[in-house]
């Protein structure tokens, strides 16, 4: 029975004021960066194709804009909570600034399963959610990209509505209200890897500081979606070998090594990586308790908690998820020496491809893969190395380091802006 702390705002809280005492900062620091800037709270109306009207309830948490405009992802999910929402634009805050790029932390949400609508629905509902949300962002202001059950379509519909009501067209002046665009329509190239490049890169960096290498590691993976999916073919394509991964459904081993684009194949034409036949079944506990180099957690929040933190084998943990590691299994880990590369620096890769989106956008010049890649590569290696460094300087995890660089950044920001 697990009793720690689950509840992801009171856990950032907790990140943010001990980086704010560690750091020596005025008490107005915390003050500001306990609770979002401004917390919107819309009643989004739906005429569905049956000729009725439906409501559903719709948030957008703006952290803080010290840095630059309010950034993070739109979801539409049932369980959906302000607190939820609010903790991912802490988080958002905190991720931006530990990767350098000019953007504040925002996230949102709607309160439905959108699963359960057509895509017409989908489309009407979407366009009704910005028109409500369309005074409150836009390219210079908060830039919302995708989510959980939200996609690139989704984001052509929100830019394009903004686009019609603002009456910026699709020039450079209205496109970059969202990232995460068609690339057709705005989008950036690689934005769709980007995340999982940066767990791969942070990944290399934290192999080299222990001497060991990519080449011949072996690797598990929990979670193949968009994250875990290409972090399992990019660490493959580097010279590791993925012995174990998992979905929702369940996990498969193999200690040859797991051919990862077929098991995309085959996860994409069946929706489960189980129905992969040349592997031993297991379960998404043992995966994570395996003998391997690398354990990538990439599926959701609070799986490495104090119950099994203890069994973990991994020598490093790279997390592709958001919060898959409670504070307490943190501390378990750091007394077992696993080299944790903590999410909020490992997966920054995406919201990194998105800012240069934005920047596309801005300038209405597109760029080919390998300048994207590029310069993602320079900026996680940077965010690496500077992390890094505050962790051996200060003598902390490399999340407690990550939060320290972040909360630096922010507040430096905040005192030369006069804010604090
Ligand atoms: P996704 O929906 O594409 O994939 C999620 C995967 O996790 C699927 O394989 C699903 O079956 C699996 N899963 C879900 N619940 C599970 C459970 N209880 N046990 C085991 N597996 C489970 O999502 P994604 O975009 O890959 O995001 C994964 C994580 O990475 C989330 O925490 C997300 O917030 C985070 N993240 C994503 C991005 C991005 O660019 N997509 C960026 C930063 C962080």
């Amino acid at each position: 029975m697990v009793t720690e702390e689950l509840n992801p705002l009171k856990i950032c809280q907790r990140q943010i004021k001990e980086a704010c005492e560690q750091l020596g900062l005025s008490a107005g620091v915390y003050e500001i960066l306990k609770q979002p800037q401004q917390f919107i709270e819309v009643s989004v109306p739906v005429k569905m194709d049956d000729g009725s009207v439906k409501t559903y309830l719709g948030y957008r948490s703006q952290h803080n804009n010290a840095l630059g405009p309010y950034k993070g992802g739109l979801r539409y999910h049932p369980d959906v909570t302000p607190d939820e929402v609010k903790a991912l634009s802490f988080w958002m805050t905190i991720k931006c600034a530990v990767v350098n790029v000019p953007y504040g932390g925002g996230k949102g949400g709607l309160v439905v399963d959108p699963r359960e609508l057509s895509d017409d629905e989908v489309e009407r509902l979407s366009r009704s959610f910005m028109r409500k949300l369309a005074p409150f962002v836009g390219p210079d202001i908060d830039s919302p990209a995708p989510d959980v059950f939200t996609n690139s379509q989704v984001m052509a519909w929100l830019a394009d509505e903004y686009c019609q009501l603002t009456g910026s067209g699709t020039g450079t002046s209205g496109m970059g209200v969202v990232t995460g665009k068609p690339i057709n329509f705005g989008g950036s190239v690689g934005r769709t890897e980007a995340t999982s490049r940066g767990c791969i890169v942070t990944t290399k960096e934290m192999l080299k500081k222990i001497g060991m290498s990519m080449e011949g590691a072996t690797v598990a993976v929990q979670g193949y979606g968009n994250v875990g999916g290409y972090a399992a073919i990019l660490a493959e394509e580097a010279g590791a070998k993925v012995v174990a991964a998992s979905d929702v459904y369940g996990g498969i081993y193999n200690s040859d090594g797991l051919p990862t684009k077929e098991v995309w194949e085959v996860t994409a034409e069946t929706g489960s990586l189980t129905n992969y036949d040349n592997a031993q079944s297991i379960t998404n506990e043992e995966l994570l308790e395996m003998d391997v180099d690398i354990l990538i957690p990439a599926a959701i929040e609070n799986q490495i908690t104090s119950a099994n933190a203890g069994n973990i084998k991994a020598t490093v943990i790279c997390e592709g998820a958001n919060g898959p590691t409670t504070p307490e299994a943190d501390e378990i880990l750091a007394q077992s020496d696993v080299a944790v590369v903590p999410d909020i620096l490992a997966n920054a890769g995406g919201v990194t491809v998105s800012y240069f989106e934005w920047v596309q956008n801005n300038y209405g010049y597109y760029w080919d893969e390998e300048e994207v890649n590029e310069r993602l590569q320079k900026i996680m290696v940077d965010a690496f190395h500077d992390v890094y460094e505050m962790s051996q300087k200060q003598k902390v995890n490399m999340r407690q380091a990550a939060y320290l660089v972040a909360v630096k950044r922010v507040a430096d920001v905040m005192e030369v802006r006069g804010w604090v």
